[in-house]
């Protein structure tokens, strides 16, 4: 009838996701749904979680509203605060949780007067060197906003840069940098995203903040830590054989005549592109699964079709099923194909794939 081309998201496998980060930490997490929870539709995943999870992160406040007006009431945090001033008023009047993490945000909201006082995050940049304030201007703004009465709460924050690497120092040297300055006043806080839950028990300091884990993929690219095993991969991203045809040894198959077949074999085109949002860089030899079997992608990924090299399984068929990732081809391995991460991966997604969602398992 249609395209058989669909993204199945699998509802439960979020839910065992997050209590697992839960588990880890032993502390409140705030399931990160940012850009429409990583691909995955953020008002499904937050209905999906809505009776286990402490709250939500967001980037900003239209992804916020959207879960008010689905029915959300649970604390939802803006990651990047506000970018207008009179975003503040709404705030207030929906108790978003807001991240303060630079002066022009401080003086707005000190030099405002709101119709509820709000629940801050204010961020230091412990070394990332993206957002931040610096530790001299850290010490003041928290006395300042401890003492406003637009604010309820200030919980402390920062953010590693190099969490994903097991074995880097420099969370280390970011997590003294927050602890050494904070020590004197003992604030709730806020420090792991999911590679800190999943490798840095250090990191385990107050609110988490898992967010690629949620959706069972692993932000490490090598040396996976022993703590990924127990993530259940969400996503299965999935089309069909729309052709299959026997190419001959030394005919070429794509644009650019990229690949050329050693010899005479079968091949089959999948109807699934760069379109949809499957990586064009992916690399001849990507794998995918035909009817749960490993294939070479081959050549170049066209806007609404790939190729794959049907060699490997027995019996292809017209139509049969084709997995791009899912749970017995995990997308960090797609995504080292393609010179990317799993979250490009996911994010990419094009408006044009169907996504469906099930329980269970
Ligand atoms: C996106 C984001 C997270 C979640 O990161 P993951 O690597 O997906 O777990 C956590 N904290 C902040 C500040 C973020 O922007």
């Amino acid at each position: 009838m249609s395209r058989p081309t669909k993204a199945v998201v699998n509802l439960t496998a979020i839910r065992h996701n997050y209590q697992l980060a839960k588990q880890l930490i032993k502390q409140p997490a705030l399931a990160v749904i940012k850009a429409d929870a990583y691909g995955h539709g953020a008002t499904a995943v937050a209905e999906a979680l809505q009776d286990i999870a402490d709250g939500y992160a967001v980037a900003c406040i239209e992804e916020a509203l959207q879960l008010r007006k689905v029915g959300i009431s649970r604390p939802v945090l803006l990651l990047e605060g506000f970018f207008e001033k009179d975003e503040l008023a709404i705030i207030a009047e929906q108790q978003f949780i807001c991240v303060i993490h630079n002066l022009w945000q401080l003086q707005c909201l000190l030099n405002t007067i709101l119709s509820k006082p709000i629940s801050v995050w204010l961020k230091l940049d412990s070394g990332m060197h993206r957002l931040g304030l610096s530790a001299e201007n850290f010490l003041t703004a928290y006395q300042q906003l401890i003492q406003s009465p637009n604010v309820q709460q200030v919980v402390c924050m920062t953010h590693m840069a190099c969490a994903d690497e097991p074995g880097n120092s420099m969370t280390r040297v970011q997590l003294a940098h927050f602890n050494k300055l904070i020590e004197p006043f003992n604030p709730p806080m806020s420090v792991a995203n999911s590679a800190a839950i999943l490798a840095w028990p250090e990191t385990y300091l107050g609110w988490g903040r898992p967010g690629i884990m949620l959706y069972g993929a692993s932000p490490f690219m090598q040396n996976q830590p022993k703590s990924t095993k127990a993530l259940q991969a969400a996503m299965t991203l999935q089309s069909a054989l729309i052709a299959i045809k026997t190419v001959q040894k030394g005919d070429t198959v794509g644009y650019g005549a990229t690949y050329q077949a050693p010899e005479t074999m079968l091949v089959g085109v999948v109807a699934i592109g760069y379109g949809d949002g499957y990586p064009r860089h992916a690399k001849s030899g990507t794998p995918l699964l035909v009817n749960g079997v490993r294939c070479p992608l081959i050549g170049r990924v066209s806007m609404d079709m790939l190729a794959v090299d049907l060699r490997p399984v027995a019996n292809a068929q017209l139509n049969d099923l084709v997995v791009l990732w899912g749970e017995a081809l995990p997308a960090h391995e797609v995504a080292v194909w393609a010179d990317t991460i799993p979250y490009e991966l996911f994010t990419g997604i094009t408006r044009r794939i169907k996504v469906e969602y099930i329980s269970g398992k």
